[in-house]
């Protein structure tokens, strides 16, 4: 949850993305502080998986800037390799689809990373690796391959990967949505546990319950702009744009 400090970790300003005469981000100005947790809801279409993408740069936007603690990267120039690892080592991002790697157990799909990313040692990153798989709750899986996984503990698999990497910041792009409801809840726990731990999260997702008891901002996002963001009890039970208004009576 939210700490005293009000210590900025991510500022995006004017933050911009097009495909063709496509105006998919709008000139997005955010500012995430640490500890933050961010829920981004809105229609289908309206930009939320770009802005995530555009964050860790697996989609390079084509304006602004993104600021994470002290490292910033303007879009207007060219970002080189360094960079680019730099900020995707501190931006941890889980999918709706969780794509782990078939043919390696559950332990191996952890490690990995940390030891081609971080340069851990195989035994440091087996380690980390079985405590993380304990924090959600799937030690006994380490030697599993993810295909004997239900889709609930795979996602929370890919939890514990992202994390492995000792991220500052985790994006989620609508990690349950993929999930029948009840593995859905084992998933949003995890994350309930991780955004009460101090984590800082944007979460984009369908889940009304976790934008409104577990995140502390709610953003509402449509046609590529912000139309409404403030603390999440105010947004969700009290919107003040009309447009929130509709989308939440239609999603409710
Ligand atoms: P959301 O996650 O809110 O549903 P997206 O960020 O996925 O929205 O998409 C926003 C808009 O950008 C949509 O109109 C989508 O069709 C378009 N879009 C997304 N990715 C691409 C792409 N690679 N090429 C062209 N258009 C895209
Ligand atoms: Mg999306």
């Amino acid at each position: 949850m939210m700490p005293a400090s009000d210590n900025v970790l991510i500022r995006l300003t004017s933050l911009s993305k097009h495909y063709g005469s496509h105006t998919v981000l709008d000139g997005i100005d955010l500012e995430v502080r640490s500890g933050e947790v961010l829920a981004i809801i809105g229609p289908s279409g309206s930009g939320k998986s770009t802005l995530l993408r555009c964050i860790n740069y697996l989609e390079p936007p084509d304006g602004g800037t993104i600021s994470i603690g002290s490292m910033t990267i303007d879009a207007a120039r060219p970002v080189g390799r360094p960079e680019l690892s730099g900020l995707r080592r501190r931006v941890g991002m889980v999918f709706q689809s969780f794509n782990l790697f078939p043919h390696m157990s559950v332990l191996r799909n952890v490690s990995l990373a940390q030891e081609r990313t971080l340069g851990r040692s195989r035994a440091e990153a087996g380690e980390r690796s079985m405590q993380l798989l304990k924090r959600v709750g799937l030690a006994d899986k380490a030697g599993q391959f993810p295909v004997r996984c239900s889709g609930g503990q795979q996602q929370r698999i890919a939890i514990a990967r992202a994390l492995a990497l000792d991220p500052e910041i985790m994006l989620f792009d609508e990690p349950t949505s993929a999930l029948d409801p009840e593995l859905g809840l084992e998933v949003l726990a995890v994350m309930r546990e991780l955004a009460e731990s101090g984590m800082t999260m944007i979460v984009v997702t369908h889940e009304m319950g976790f934008a409104e008891n577990v995140s502390d901002t709610v953003m509402i996002m449509a046609d590529g702009n912000i139309i409404e963001k403030g603390p999440s009890k105010d947004v969700m039970r009290n919107p003040r744009e009309e447009r929130t208004k509709r989308f939440l009576r239609a999603v409710h």
